[in-house]
């Protein structure tokens, strides 16, 4: 008799059937583009910040062009997305550590990563898992909401929580691409405001189907 499927290998497998190539989809080549996009991707979209760095870094060539950068510069360059005077902000003094303390690289440690300005857990999370390929589950507003609909979370879990059950639920080897499925299955399939409950094969594991 074969080995009965438990409720989160069920959930990950139909996921992956949907979103069998999910990935990042911020466009970045070297270490500090990454981490500056993720830092820019708070509160908008992927689209938004991509069209943002598509001229960033063609006018910034290096870490330390950004170190060196005029703030109101910066802030004039990446104006079209939210919270943008915090960001550059950020993204300057962020530039100057880097250069200063870690010879121009982006340090590869969580805690490293968290003592550099606007770097949270959930971005830290992200950089190690994209580009170092260290697994993480990073916890976005996505992975939160369907853990939570799913039932595999509590409704009042913080996103530190959500990592940590997700963590014991699912094997290392699957957690960076566990995260990327259900950030696609989130943006494109279970929306915030319009999930497509019909057509969903984890349906009967849902705490919030509409209908
Ligand atoms: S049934 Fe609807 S709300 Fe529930 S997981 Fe599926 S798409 Fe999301």
């Amino acid at each position: 008799m074969g080995k009965e499927i438990t409720k989160q290998e069920f959930i990950y497998t139909e996921v992956s059937k949907l979103f069998p190539n999910a990935k990042c989809e911020l466009n970045y080549y070297q270490d500090y583009e990454l981490l500056i996009a993720i830092m820019l991707s708070a509160q908008t979209t992927d689209i938004s910040v991509n069209k943002v760095t598509e001229t960033l870094f063609a006018k910034y060539h290096s870490i330390k062009d950004f170190a060196q950068a005029d703030i109101s510069d910066l802030e004039q360059d990446i104006k079209s997305i939210g919270l943008f005077r915090n960001k550059s902000k950020n993204l300057k003094k962020m530039a100057e550590i880097v250069v200063e303390d870690h010879n121009s690289k982006i340090p590869n440690t969580q805690e490293e990563l968290e003592q550099l300005p606007g770097v949270g857990r959930k971005t830290a999370n992200v950089f190690l898992a994209e580009y170092y390929h260290i697994p993480r589950i990073a916890v976005d507003t996505h992975v939160s909401r369907v853990s939570k609909r799913l039932g595999l979370v509590s409704d009042n879990d913080n996103p530190t929580k959500i990592e940590e059950k997700l963590k014991k639920l699912y094997d290392e080897s699957v957690w960076i691409s566990l995260h990327h499925k259900f950030i696609f299955f989130g943006r494109y399939f279970c929306k915030a405001k319009k999930p497509n409950c019909k057509e969903c094969p984890v349906k009967k594991y849902c705490k919030k189907p509409c209908l």
